[in-house]
């Protein structure tokens, strides 16, 4: 018998639910599938760092697959007719891949079953592969998801999880059909400059790294920008080339305070997955809507994009994404809600122009924290500001991050860094640096008039 593994971004061969059923357990013949469907790029999700990234994933996935007797078979076109012709060329009885809750997902996943039903081949998908615990596996009584984070996190708590499967020693592959060669990696200049490697044994030894060295003191020092302290493990959990059920395995091993703090973070990226299946909608949708009237400010916008409002924090934060493909958890924070609440501009702007960088970026984690920071969202204080300044002071107290991302600042100290127009006139003109694009106090008046919260 031949089975079709179908890999989407499950891109890994340690805990591998569907490869390992697919391969049922090494006894018959399994076909490792990957198709690059320009119905993703179309769908606005195939952003050149992640296209890399994408490459690192599947070139490594391929070698470690060789490495075991099989290999990744890759087709270019529509995952329905490509999954299909290839069951129907290899005689295929049934395909496997991994349940995912996107409406683009689900609208795929039809499809394909549609493709395959004539066939008599059975389309078979597993849970809880892209998450650690799977959409519609923790629900209140009487809803179909939490909207609220901490009663979620206690009820994911209690959810037993499968034990990590090692990964398959042999695997028996048939010898046709050839493969496709693999999407090209977009040319350098298209690409943040310091952006991270994809792929499995790249994610296996960050993750080794990050468990015996950095996991202790996580939950203290996670908040602290310019240390760079948190897992940096987000790419690779998106492409999965990590599983998150091992990692919250390994954490609650681990037993550390660090340990508890990481596997709520975990719990965060089950906790939107689960509201983005229950409201796909939300996706593009206010999941909230408040009756925000957002300004249309296109030299704002780009101001922001361009790290140049003239508060440093975000114009860090902001500059951090342009150069690694990635920002930090509590930079990401402050710059959407500088844009959506300070400078009062549509969340869908900010998450189209993250989306056009992050290397982690998807469609649950990305748009529905947008809303959280948005106020449109689950936060339970949908009005609260971060103001840029105090978040400054607090989280990157003598300014190392703030010097690290903007040069123009480098030669001045905290607290200074962190509001340069309080500078002498001549120093603050030398700088180069721009003045404040609006004034916090105007600002959080429009926000609250807005909101009509006076
Ligand atoms: P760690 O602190 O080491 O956390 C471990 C893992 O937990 C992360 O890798 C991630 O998978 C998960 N996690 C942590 N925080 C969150 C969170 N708030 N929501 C969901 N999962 C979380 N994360 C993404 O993975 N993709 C996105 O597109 C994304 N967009 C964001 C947009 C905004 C406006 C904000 C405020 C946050 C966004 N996040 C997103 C969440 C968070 O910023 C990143 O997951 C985190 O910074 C990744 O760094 P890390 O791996 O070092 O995280």
């Amino acid at each position: 018998t031949v089975r079709i593994c179908l890999f989407t971004r499950d891109l890994r061969l340690a805990d591998q639910p569907v490869l390992h059923a697919a391969s049922a357990a090494g006894r018959d013949e399994v076909l490792p599938v990957f198709v690059s469907d320009p119905a993703v790029t179309a769908a606005g999700f195939a952003a050149p760092n992640r296209l890399a990234f994408l490459h690192d994933c599947l070139a490594d996935l391929d070698r470690e697959l060789r490495a075991r007797g099989s290999r990744l078979l890759v087709r270019h076109g529509a995952v329905p007719a490509e999954v299909a012709a290839l069951a129907a060329d290899t005689g295929a009885t049934e395909v496997h891949m991994a349940a995912d809750h996107s409406a683009f997902a689900r609208a795929r996943e039809a499809s394909l079953l549609a493709a395959l039903a004539p066939l008599g081949v059975r389309l078979v998908t597993h849970e809880a592969v892209i998450t650690a615990v799977a959409p519609g596996a923790a629900v209140p009584a009487g809803s179909d998801h939490y909207a609220v984070f901490t009663p979620y996190l206690r009820r994911w708590s209690g959810v037993p999880l499968r034990r990590p499967l090692p990964p398959p020693p042999r695997l028996r592959t048939p010898a046709a059909p050839v493969s496709d060669p693999l999407p090209p990696r977009p040319d350098a200049d298209l690409l943040s400059p310091q952006l991270a490697p994809g792929g499995e044994t790249e994610a296996r030894r960050r993750m080794q790294d990050w468990l015996t060295g950095h996991l202790d003191a996580y939950a203290d020092e996670h908040d602290a920008l310019a240390d760079d302290l948190t897992s940096r493990l987000s790419p690779y959990l998106h492409f999965g080339c990590l599983s998150a059920t091992e990692l919250v395995h390994h954490a609650r091993a681990s037993g550390t305070a660090g340990a508890q703090a990481f596997e709520r973070q975990l719990a965060w990226r089950d906790f939107h997955h689960q509201v983005l299946a229950a409201r796909p909608d939300a996706a593009r949708h206010d999941y909230r809507p408040r009756g925000d009237h957002w300004r249309e400010a296109p030299d704002e916008l780009k101001a922001w994009q361009d790290g140049r409002t003239g508060y440093p924090l975000v114009d860090a934060g902001m500059r951090q994404l342009r150069a690694q493909g990635w920002m930090h958890n509590r930079a990401r924070m402050v710059t959407a809600s500088f844009l959506c609440k300070t400078l009062g501009i549509d969340w869908r702007e900010g998450a189209a122009h993250f989306l056009s960088l992050l290397v982690d970026a998807d469609v649950a984690n990305n748009q529905l924290n947008w809303q959280w920071v948005a106020g449109t969202g689950t936060d339970t204080r949908p009005n609260r500001v971060l103001n840029p300044v105090a978040q400054a002071k607090r989280y990157d107290t003598d300014g190392a991050y703030v010097r690290r991302w903007v040069p123009e600042l480098a030669r001045l100290s905290a607290p200074a860094i962190h509001e340069p127009w309080k500078l002498p006139a001549a120093l603050h003109a030398e700088l180069g640096y721009p003045d404040p694009l609006v004034a916090l106090d105007a600002a959080s008046a429009r926000f609250r008039a807005r909101r009509g919260l006076d």
